[in-house]
């Protein structure tokens, strides 16, 4: 099936400046949302720290994960996907991320470049040992 994230422009803005806020360092969260015949809709951002405070890795105290799902499961919202920033590199996962990513294979992972102070948004899906892009449609 193919798939696709979508993300209204206001919350693209708010990861992008949340992308910047954190620079150098990577900035993580959280993606909530629904998923309707592989139309991922992203309806709310939930902001975590990045308990390792890298410049090239971030990593989710397990609590703060238990937290946010637990509160997004009060509001009917749904893990869709995780979001970090890569501040220097390009958008496209990191051996650390695919293994992190090997841990989530259901969720997407959206990552923010603002490699050469322009920002991008790219999404992948752990498929079949590997990253495969979902395209991100802002709305
Ligand atoms: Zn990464």
């Amino acid at each position: 099936m193919s798939q696709k994230l979508v993300v209204p422009i206001e919350l693209l803005k708010e990861l992008e400046d949340a992308a910047k806020k954190t620079f150098p360092i990577e900035c993580c969260g959280f993606l909530f949302g629904k998923e309707n015949d592989g139309e991922i809709l992203v309806k709310k951002v939930v902001h975590a720290k990045n308990r390792l405070e890298s410049t090239t890795r971030f990593d989710i105290d397990p609590r703060e994960i238990y937290n946010a799902v637990s509160m997004a499961d009060k509001e009917g919202l749904e893990l869709v996907g995780f979001y970090h920033s890569h501040p220097e590199f390009a958008a496209y996962p990191s051996g650390y991320d695919i293994e992190a990513m090997k841990l989530w294979p259901k969720e997407v992972w959206l990552i923010i470049s603002l490699q050469k102070y322009e920002t991008k948004f790219r999404a992948f899906i752990y498929d079949k040992l590997e990253p495969k892009e979902v395209p991100v449609e802002a709305k």
